[in-house]
């Protein structure tokens, strides 16, 4: 059956009744630039061909109830009660973007009521950002059926203040943009401070390249320990810089603060500004000579972010190594860090031979097998009936 079958079934067996319509969001995977945009600085993601899809129907009341396919429960609140504190686990994602909606004209005790259902392939906590498809797949079906008008940048800013109070994640901009904005074959080249995106061309298929996804199993979680933590190294070295963000900083200012702070934060700060660079140096490579010629700037970035950022763990690197070993053009782990998943830029008639590699590997090693599984660029979040 397909997903979206299931998701009709479970509306009506849940609700009892047809919901008014259909939306979907995809996860993403981010290419390059890591830890980049709560710096402000440059990131460069695409929306990925696994998306969460949200089945809603209007209730007459002021209620709102969300269901998932990934849990029992159904959680029920008047959408006037709806804030912050008053939301826990996995549905402060759908109900605090409802919250945040109120931040951008919905008047929570004038609209109309809802009943949500939720339902995704995007693969939990691997680096794919569930997280986002999951706000950004209810922030624009709440944008319809409410008739706000916001614009998908707006909305993407909806999903970030949603995780950000709701779930109380201190993430950033990037998954949300990218799953509102990605386009078919293309990647979202995003700065971070203007909030101004561009569609850059990804051009894979006629390449002759792939995406892999190696997912480790290994699960990271963004809400508590390292992520705050290399988010406030971030904070203080830009502090001790004199500079608002780390995207003041440059290449160039890097002697100065080696001289000025201590190794650790001066690491951290290293490595923003270097992916920074990288993501520019990404983006012109891909205009000028197409995938094929990034794979260097991958593998620089992964090595940053294992060296300077400490944000890797053995199985990722385990993963980066042995695809750059069997063919990859270039590989790195991807996401926040900690687990997750790692990518590999490989030309699909290398994808087979690096897959046997990797299942070796792992088994080697006594890790856990390794979900891999190849991506493409896929459109943002949609209507889908
Ligand atoms: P990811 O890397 O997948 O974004 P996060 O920890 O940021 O990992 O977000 C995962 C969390 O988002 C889940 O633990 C759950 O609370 C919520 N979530 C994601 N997808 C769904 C879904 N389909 N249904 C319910 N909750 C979801
Ligand atoms: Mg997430």
């Amino acid at each position: 059956m397909d997903i979206r079958d299931d998701l009709q079934a479970k509306f009506l067996a849940l609700y009892g009744y047809e919901p008014a319509g259909e939306w979907s969001a995809p996860g993403r995977v981010n290419l390059i630039g890591e830890h980049t945009d709560y710096n402000l600085g440059f990131v460069l993601p695409f929306a990925i061909n696994r998306r969460t899809f949200v089945a809603l129907g209007l209730r007459e009341d002021r209620v709102i109830r969300v269901a998932s396919s990934f849990s029992d429960e159904v959680v029920e609140i008047p959408l006037a009660e709806l804030s912050p504190g008053a939301l826990h686990g996995w549905s402060a994602y759908p109900l605090g973007v409802a919250w945040a909606l109120s931040g951008h004209g919905a008047d929570l005790s004038a609209v109309p009521g809802v009943d949500i259902f939720i339902e995704s392939d995007v693969p939990v906590g691997a680096g794919l950002s569930s997280s986002a498809a999951i706000e950004s797949a209810v922030a624009i079906a709440l944008n319809d059926v409410w008739r706000l008008t916001l614009s998908r940048p707006v909305l993407a800013q909806v999903g970030q203040r949603a995780e950000n109070e709701a779930v109380g994640a201190p993430t950033g901009i990037m998954d949300q943009t990218a799953s509102l904005l990605g386009q078919k074959d293309c990647a979202v080249f995003l700065d971070c401070r203007s909030l101004d995106s561009e569609i850059v061309d990804l051009g894979l298929e006629a390449a002759g390249l792939v995406v892999l996804i190696i997912d480790t199993g290994v699960s990271h979680q963004h809400a508590t320990g390292g992520y705050a933590e290399r988010r406030a190294s971030c904070e203080l070295g830009a502090r001790m810089l004199g500079a608002q963000s780390l995207r003041d900083v440059t290449v160039a200012d890097l002697p100065r603060a080696r001289e000025i702070l201590d190794d650790v934060t001066f690491r951290r700060v290293r490595h923003v500004v270097t992916e920074n660079q990288r993501v520019l140096d990404t983006v012109e490579v891909l205009r000028d000579l197409g995938p094929a010629g990034i794979g260097d700037l991958l593998d620089a970035s992964h090595r940053s972010m294992r060296d300077d950022f400490e944000i890797s763990v053995r199985e990722l690197d385990l993963a980066v190594e042995t695809a750059q070993a069997n063919g990859a053009i270039g590989a790195r782990m991807t996401g926040g860090g900690f687990g997750g998943a790692a990518i590999a830029l490989i030309r699909s008639d290398d994808l087979s031979r690096l897959q046997v590699a990797i299942d070796g590997a792992f088994a080697e090693h006594g890790f856990g097998q390794p979900d891999t599984f190849v991506v493409t660029a896929a459109q943002g979040a949609s209507r889908e009936n």
